[in-house]
């Protein structure tokens, strides 16, 4: 020790009364001196260490600072502070900070080695964690926000700049406010700050804005940090950014709730929003409307034209129901050709029908999909609320049982629930369950109305008409029944069973000689499939009846395109002999012009055309109008429902071929046709009964 003027005795005490620990060594490293403090530090007695060499007290063998080159350091330079780590008597591992200094005898040479040390594990320790938090900090993929008590922010982490585009300069200082988004209202935000306070925490999910103006959802909890005083000291937030969480949950959530052809919300989302909305209603006695439509001529263009074409249309009808109503307003597809579109916010019932309206407008002009011009009314049932009741389920129901009604009508329109409806909702579903037994239970029969021609006056075809005799209900009409096979597809069994029961009875004809006659009958335009003309072939042969014999009534709703496929069906059946002719002509929508491209033989005028001649001049200048350009198309006309002399004779000036009606004979039996035809009976027979 340099110590000038102290002798030993208050060296000693002095060197003992030091706080910290003392060790003093010779050049080689021998430990000479030892005090109270490092008896203390390392548990051995100065009589235990004095004379050891000082690395019994290291705590790894090869130390940093061994003392070769502590010696060395300390020759050149004097002097050095490190932290070292040493071993206490107990085994016990310990971090120090250690002084060393040389010492140097009276004639200034260096004499020995003077260590200071102090235990500072503790600080070491928390140097540690504050390392580690500070990484787990810097290379959380959570962003990390912290503010201090008046929420300031202090520090962002390098995951929050990547997220939000906020390095930490630009965003220290600023307060959290800045990465609001206009998605949530203030109070939102108020109502987070309140769960802080109270609760210590909050966490949930909230819009996020980039400083780029984007908007991201994110998952956010937020804490709060008191000091010993119980004083918060710090705010600090975690966020995650979930915008592709976010997005694989919108594809589910949009799988579950979304139609998938046309994206519009399907059946489940659409009872969900309407549940809402007349809970809503019923507390604050608002009106709506729920707006069934189904299009009406979707079903032949799917089955002729094919899904795809389908698919394509439905897609464009969807298009123009979203842009002819409110976005408010929801526009559903339940599926197959149905729509819903539901109002919730109309002041009365009867502006369902102004939307009602504006949606058969948006539909009325044609379709152009794949060079197939196609036209598609639609029918549309309307039922609202309050007046209809509260309950999704049965306002839907009541709306597709209006729109059935609406579908009746044969005509593009809507049709607002009445509590009536229900009533022949009940009679429609007995009668298709009951049908259905019917054709089963051979309770059909056909009956045949003859066809004359004008200028001979003789019986030329005849068309076969199904009846149905019920057990209870009687005679039911085919106007009664045949909608409702159509719609519930039935229809495709019962013409089965008609094409069948007809061309047997034209084969007895054919068969007992008797002079070619035309077996006409009608088909749907469910029937109206390519295997069709296969099935007809292989009647013809299985009941020996020659082709000529049998004519197709098709409806103009058959030819609602004028695509290759249909024209290649029709072709098949022409190809085998039959001849085809369109019922009903003039109710559709088909020009003349545009019939040229079908192989249609006959044009059957509507019954409702007939009517009204010759007193009707409209009636009048449409027959004529269709008998003139029909004939000058090459096609055979002929008017069904004559009933009077004067029709046949102002049909007879138009140049009309044949006639069909009561005036003739109302449908008959077979027998009764058969003898009609045996006994020869003619228009002119008829002329003088009525003359
Ligand atoms: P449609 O093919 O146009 O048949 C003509 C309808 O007019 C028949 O009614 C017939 O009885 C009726 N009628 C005939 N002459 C007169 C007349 O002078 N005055 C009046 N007012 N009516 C007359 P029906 O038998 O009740 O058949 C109605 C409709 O049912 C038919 O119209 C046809 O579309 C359909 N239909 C009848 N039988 C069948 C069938 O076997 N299969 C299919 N798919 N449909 C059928
Ligand atoms: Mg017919
Ligand atoms: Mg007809």
């Amino acid at each position: 020790m340099a110590a000038g003027g102290f002798d030993h005795a208050t060296q000693a005490q002095i060197f003992d009364q030091i706080r910290e620990s003392i060790i003093t060594m010779d050049l080689a490293g021998y430990v000479t001196g030892w005090n109270k403090s490092a008896e203390q530090l390392f548990g051995y007695s100065a009589a235990e260490a004095v004379g050891k060499h000082i690395l019994f007290l290291y705590a790894d063998p090869d130390a940093e600072d061994d003392s070769e080159g502590i010696r060395d350091a300390f020759l050149g330079h004097g002097g050095r502070e490190m932290e070292v780590r040493r071993r206490r008597k107990s085994g016990e591992v310990f971090w120090a900070s250690l002084q060393l200094s040389l010492m140097r005898d009276e004639q200034g040479d260096p004499c020995g080695l003077i260590g200071y040390l102090s235990d500072i594990t503790a600080r070491v320790e928390a140097e540690k964690t504050m390392r580690l938090q500070s990484r787990i900090f810097n290379h959380s993929e959570e962003s990390i926000l912290i503010t201090d008590a008046s929420r300031r922010i202090l520090s962002v982490n390098q995951a929050f700049s990547e997220i939000t585009g906020y390095s930490q300069e630009e965003i220290v200082g600023q307060t959290p406010a800045i990465l609001r988004s206009d998605r949530h209202p203030a109070e939102f935000y108020d109502n987070i700050w309140v769960h802080v306070e109270q609760d210590g925490g909050w966490h949930g999910e909230v819009w996020t804005r980039r400083k780029n103006g984007e908007d991201f959802p994110s998952w956010a909890s937020i804490s709060l940090v008191r000091n010993h005083d119980g004083q918060v000291s710090h705010y600090f937030s975690i966020f995650t950014d979930m915008t592709e969480r976010k997005q694989a949950e919108d594809r589910i959530h949009h799988l579950a709730y979304y139609d998938d052809l046309t994206g519009l919300p399907n059946r489940s989302l659409l009872y969900q929003l309407v549940d809402q909305a007349l809970a809503e209603a019923r507390r604050n006695s608002l009106h709506g409307a729920i707006l069934f439509v189904d299009l009406n001529r979707f079903k032949p263009i799917n089955d002729t034209l094919g899904h795809a074409i389908g698919d394509l249309l439905l897609q464009q009808v969807a298009g123009r129901l979203r842009t002819a109503v409110r976005s408010a307003d929801v526009v559903a597809r339940l599926g197959g050709d149905e729509f819903v579109i539901a109002l919730f916010d109309i002041t009365e019932r009867e502006h369902a029908a102004v939307v009602a309206q504006k949606i058969l407008a948006a539909l009325d002009p044609s379709f152009w999909i794949e060079e197939n011009e196609l036209q598609m009314g639609a029918s549309i049932g309307i039922s609202a609320y309050p007046r209809d009741g509260f309950d999704t389920e049965a306002l839907l129901r009541m709306a597709d049982i209006a729109m059935y009604r609406a579908k009746q009508s044969g005509q593009t329109g809507y049709v607002f629930y009445s509590h009536e409806m229900n009533q022949r909702t009940l009679d429609r579903l007995q009668i298709e369950s009951s049908l259905r037994h019917g054709i089963e239970n051979d309770e059909l029969l056909l009956h045949y109305q003859p066809k004359v021609d004008i200028a001979s006056g003789r019986i030329i075809g005849v068309e076969a008409l199904v009846r149905w005799h019920h057990p209870t209900r009687g005679m039911v009409s085919p106007g009664d029944f045949i909608p409702i096979a159509e719609e519930s597809g039935l229809v495709v069994r019962l013409s089965a069973w008609v094409l069948e029961a007809a061309l047997r009875q034209a084969h007895l004809w054919y068969a007992a000689g008797l002079p070619v006659l035309k077996v006409a009958i009608n088909l749907s335009a469910r029937d109206f499939s390519p295997t069709l003309a296969t099935r007809v072939a292989a009647l013809l042969t299985s009941h020996g009846v020659p082709p000529e014999w049998i004519e197709l009534e098709i409806t103009e709703g058959m030819l609602t395109h004028s695509s290759e496929e249909v024209i290649a069906m029709m072709d098949a059946l022409t190809v085998l002999g039959v001849t085809l002719a369109l019922d009903d002509f003039g109710t559709g929508y088909s020009s003349l012009s545009y019939l040229k491209r079908f192989p249609i033989d006959t044009l059957k005028i509507d019954q409702s055309f007939i009517r009204g001649i010759p007193a009707d001049s409209d009636d009048c200048a449409i027959a004529g109008a269709i008998i003139s350009m029909a004939k000058s198309l090459g096609h055979r006309v002929i008017a069904e429902g004559v009933e009077t002399a004067a029709q046949l004779a102002y049909l007879e000036g138009l140049g009309c071929h044949e006639i069909q009606g009561y005036y003739f004979s109302a449908p008959v039996p077979a027998d009764k046709f058969e003898a009609m035809l045996r006994e020869g009976r003619t228009l002119q027979m008829n002329r003088s009964v009525v003359g």
